[in-house]
């Protein structure tokens, strides 16, 4: 007992010498894991708190403190934080001329900074490690801004299947599978939201929407959606998922499918806005 204690010690301090920890986001080494410095009082959202606990140890204590919350005022509609940290929630102009077709977006963070390197690290670099955490991150998010009992579908927003098999995963449904209560078949006497993967599809691959005007997003998307013969969300309250939202106009094409198909109410739920 005492031998494969003390085994189990070697063998910690050795996996550390070879393999030291290193921050998840930028990749220096992790001196001294686990400590982490206070938070400046009067924050005002206590995502803040949420992400030291379940990021902060995996993260230099730069990459700590850089991350930002989505906090009030925003606009209530596409979830974008404004500029002016004073005042009260108020529709942004964007939304205030053409609206969406989704009904509420909101996000955990600003998409800068470590939250963005995390995200870039689960899809690009292979860090399925990070699902976990980030994962938990965005259900910490849902439980705040909506009742679940409310919500009737979950869904991720589809990649084209050459992109997925290329990649292994949709990152969106590898963040909820992460979520406690997840279940696509859930058991008799189940409350709170159905996961459904693939009730969306992605008819045809479109190009990255980085770097393209909002005119050029919306006809790159153009018909680019679909609902998944069989699928169905008559009436239902549909929450999408998705990693990142710059603009809305992925979310608002998927929407846009969802509500023809009769879906009575669409969210949008992201771990990280563009506030450009
Ligand atoms: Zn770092
Ligand atoms: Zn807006």
């Amino acid at each position: 007992m005492r031998f494969s204690a003390a085994g189990r010690v070697l063998a910690h301090a050795l996996a550390d010498a070879l393999f030291p920890p290193r921050c998840a986001a930028c990749g220096v080494f992790l001196g001294h894991p686990g400590r982490r410095p206070p938070r400046a009082a009067g924050d005002r959202s206590d995502m803040y708190r949420v992400f030291d606990a379940l990021l902060g140890g995996m993260l230099c204590p730069d990459c700590r403190k850089d991350f930002e919350a989505v906090t009030s005022p925003l606009c209530p509609c596409c979830g974008v934080m404004f500029p002016s940290r004073r005042g009260a929630d108020h529709l942004c102009g964007r939304c205030a001329v053409s609206g969406h077709w989704f009904s509420a977006a909101r996000a955990v963070g600003a998409h800068e900074g470590s939250l963005r390197e995390m995200i870039h690290h689960l899809k690009y670099g292979g860090c399925v490690q990070l699902a976990r955490p980030l994962g938990r991150l965005l259900y910490a998010l849902f439980r705040r801004a909506w009742t679940p009992e409310d919500v009737d579908l979950v869904m991720p927003v589809p990649l084209h299947g050459r992109r997925q098999r290329r990649r292994g995963f949709n990152q969106a449904w590898l963040l909820v599978r992460h979520w406690p209560g997840f279940a696509e078949a859930p058991a008799a006497g189940h409350s709170g939201p159905l996961f459904v993967r693939n009730a969306l599809v992605r008819r045809r691959a479109t190009r990255p929407q980085t770097g393209l005007g909002r005119e050029t997003r919306l006809s790159n998307l153009k018909g680019a959606f679909a609902l998944a013969p069989g699928a169905s969300v008559d009436d239902r309250t549909v929450l999408l998922i998705d990693d990142v939202m710059t603009t809305g106009t992925t979310a608002d094409a998927c929407a846009r499918v969802l509500r023809a198909a009769g879906a009575r109410r669409v969210d949008v739920l992201t771990l990280a806005r563009a506030m450009g």
